[in-house]
């Protein structure tokens, strides 16, 4: 008898309501004899999705780093070769700023397997559900996804602002004011509507709307943490109607909505 071959394949989770796993995250799941996850993936169900299979936290909240990066990519590698299939859950997308490039060559670097289902990122899902749509005909043609993580250059500023179009910022409270400030230097319209979505897709869903000008202000006396998206553009005008009717609107998706 020859051991049986392990894989690894690397899951989006989406923005972390259940209902916004893919059939192919779930089926994944299912199959698997190891999943290790993110705190920004759906890991609540992991017990159900995942029965039997050994689940490991290797999840990094801002400050903290609890298994480095190579550690990961080490783990996934080893348990492969060790003949497990392997779930690599991560919240949003594997790849909008998931690392999920790293892990595929570290796999391909083993000779191990390696798959990839994309997931629903939080680029998008987190400002529909609340209310706001990343592109609007004859509002906005185009959306611009950046990390938040690092400042952004003056040059990055300068484009961002004359684009003209939706600017997505993922990992950015920290940095918001430089982000706005920047912005504003560079000519972006004061009055542009800013939105910050606190835990999207979630029960404890927050929102907070201001003006570019205003919205530092306002997101400090909020007191905003993380993880949120920010959404600037014209299109946060159309977020107006609230969270509660944001949620109504993306409750028939899933078993909380019941039939039409
Ligand atoms: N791969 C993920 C993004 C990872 S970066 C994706 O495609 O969604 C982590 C950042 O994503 C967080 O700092 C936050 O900006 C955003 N994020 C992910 N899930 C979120 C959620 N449920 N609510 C608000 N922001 C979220």
């Amino acid at each position: 008898m020859t051991a049986r071959r392990g894989s690894v394949v690397l899951v989006g989770g989406g923005p972390g309501d259940p209902e916004l796993l893919t059939v192919g995250a779930v089926r994944a799941l299912a199959a698997a004899d190891v999943v290790l996850y993110d705190r920004l993936a759906p890991y609540d169900l992991l017990d159900e999705l995942a029965p039997g299979a050994e689940l490991i936290d290797v999840g990094k909240r801002p400050g903290h780093h609890p298994i480095a990066q190579e550690e990961i990519e080490r783990i996934l590698v080893e348990r492969a070769l060790g003949g497990a299939r392997v779930v690599r859950f991560k919240g949003g997308d594997p790849f909008v700023f998931g690392r999920g490039g790293e892990e595929v060559e570290a796999c391909r670097r083993a000779g191990v397997p390696v798959r990839v289902i994309p997931g629903v990122t939080s680029a998008v899902a987190v400002p529909a559900a609340s209310g706001v749509p990343v592109t609007h005909r004859g509002i906005s043609r185009m959306f611009t996804v950046v990390s938040g993580h690092a400042p952004l250059s003056a040059a990055e500023l300068e484009h961002l602002a004359q684009l003209g179009g939706t600017i997505v910022v993922l990992m950015g409270v920290t940095n918001l004011p430089s982000i706005a400030a920047g912005l504003l230097r560079s000519g972006m319209n004061a009055r542009t509507g800013v939105a910050i979505i606190e835990r999207g897709c979630s029960a404890a869903q927050r929102t907070t709307i201001a003006d570019l000008a205003d919205i530092r202000a306002v997101a400090e006396r909020a007191g905003v943490a993380s993880p949120a998206v920010i959404v600037i553009g014209e299109v946060v005008r159309l977020a107006q109607q609230g969270d509660a009717a944001a949620a109504a609107m993306l409750a028939d998706v899933g078993s909380t909505g019941g039939a039409p």
